[in-house]
């Protein structure tokens, strides 16, 4: 129904800018299978450029000016970006003012853009973010605000998956297109802001202060972390990780109880286990930003966002797999949401594994437990409900477990390290892992595979 809608929005404002061109073929979605409406077929952004002022933390209210660098994977006839944010100020390509509009949920910019010739695209914005209803939670999905107490600064940060990035950015807000980050986010002074990749610069301004961090590797749009509020950072040792030096840091609210602080001190711990079934960790630098409501934990790229009902080593374990699987290998559809949950779930086994047997049988017992006798589908999902259902996180994690019970340990651990390196960056569906296990581990392992992501019925457990 959205594609229809999405439809019917381009072919009135195909008329109304009067731009023959306009055909009814142009492609002007992804073609996502779950949410159809998101992101531009065609279209690759290979940097933003965000500077993000924040002059009021807490409250919904932001400026920003937005440089993409675009090019084209084929002709586009006009750039079509996904975006719900404040008021747009204006538009320039490549320093040049260029007339857009607004409408379903797109930001149109009038401009054709061919392959080869890439173009930088800057957007003036200003005003509340806007919202992005959580198709499961009871939240706006995209830029949180946590209103200041007393003489307390106000918080905000970013909770975007699937689709709340264009809540208060224009992006290209697919997991498909990946994509390097620059940000300078501008704060009050005596406020902290963190952001995913790698902080290089602070600096003072008529403005306040201004934080810039740089997310060299590409990751998804969804995964973007911004946090801003009395944060305090805390630093940690470097460790090394399959064979790669990574930069540890946590950001806590103020006066964070020390249980709750406690099991970021294993970060590194977890990290180096990781590294070793997974290989190098594909970023520069980790760690989670603590937050106070009652969310789901979130694997912001280079910064998981921990809620603090969430701060415990399980999850931290998880949210940190994710780093290679989901932000470092993006999705290439929402429907294969499996390929990034069965692999951080089956992270926690791999945890497990490394404290003792006992704790890894009660891993495997609860899975168990939480999937016999119940609802089962095969691993591809079909509708938004699935994207995150017992079946993604579980019978993922049991699929992982079988090909691993099927091949054994040595062969599985370089098929993950395989897979984590090969489709770094490059949008991937259940079909390419399946590809890659025939190839890496052959046709039996990759039937053993095949049953448990296709069969409508639960196969037998490993
Ligand atoms: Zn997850």
């Amino acid at each position: 129904m959205a594609l229809l809608a999405w439809g019917l929005a381009l072919a009135l404002l195909g008329g109304a800018l009067g731009q023959g061109a306009l055909a009814p073929a142009v492609p002007t979605a992804w073609g996502d299978r779950i949410y159809p409406q998101l992101g531009q077929a065609g279209l690759d952004v290979t940097h933003y450029d965000v500077a993000l002022r924040v002059p009021q933390p807490g409250t919904r209210t932001l400026q920003a000016e937005v440089t993409l660098t675009v090019q084209a994977t084929r002709p586009l006839p006009l750039l079509s970006l996904d975006y719900l944010g404040p008021a747009v100020q204006g538009v320039t390509w490549n320093g040049a003012a260029v007339r857009y509009e607004r409408a379903a949920g797109k930001l149109l910019i009038r401009r054709a853009l061919a392959p080869g010739t890439p173009a930088r695209v800057t957007v003036r914005l200003a005003g509340p973010a806007g919202r992005v209803p959580d198709p499961d939670l009871p939240v706006d999905l995209g830029w949180q605000a946590l209103p200041g107490q007393g003489t307390q600064p106000g918080v905000n940060f970013t909770f975007s998956e699937p689709d709340g990035t264009r809540a208060f950015l224009p992006v290209n807000d697919h997991p498909g297109d990946p994509a390097a980050f620059t940000l300078r986010v501008t704060v009050p002074r005596g406020v902290t802001a963190a952001a995913s990749g790698r902080q290089t610069a602070v600096q003072d301004t008529p403005q306040g202060r201004t934080f810039t961090f740089e997310q060299r590797e590409p990751i998804p749009t969804y995964a973007l972390a911004v946090h801003v509020g009395p944060l305090e950072r805390v630093d940690r040792p470097a460790v090394q990780v399959g064979g790669k030096v990574v930069a540890l840091r946590d950001y806590f609210p103020p006066g964070t109880p020390v249980n709750i602080r406690a099991p970021y001190e294993r970060t590194g711990e977890i990290l180096r286990l990781l590294g070793e079934w997974f290989g190098p960790y594909p970023f520069a630098t980790y760690g989670s930003a603590v937050v106070t409501p009652p969310l789901p934990a979130l694997e912001t790229a280079t910064l998981s966002t921990m809620p603090v009902t969430s701060s415990n080593v399980r999850v931290i374990v998880h949210e940190a797999a994710h780093q290679w699987f989901g932000n470092s290998v993006p999705l290439g559809d929402w429907s294969d949401t499996w390929l990034n949950e069965g692999f951080a779930t089956y992270a926690e086994l791999l945890w497990a594994q490394a404290q003792g047997k006992e704790e890894a049988r009660a891993v495997l017992q609860a899975w168990r437990d939480s999937v016999q006798n119940r609802p089962t589908r095969p691993l591809v999902a079909r509708t938004p409900a699935e994207l995150f259902d017992r079946s993604a996180y579980v019978r993922g994690a049991l699929a992982l477990h079988a090909l691993r019970g099927a091949v054994g340990d040595g062969p599985f651990r370089a098929f993950l390290q395989t897979y984590a390196r090969t489709r770094a960056a490059r949008p991937t569906r259940t079909a390419d892992l399946l590809a890659l296990a025939r190839t890496e581990l052959g046709p039996r392992a990759e039937g053993v595979l095949r049953t448990w992501v296709e069969s409508p019925s639960l196969p037998p457990l490993p």
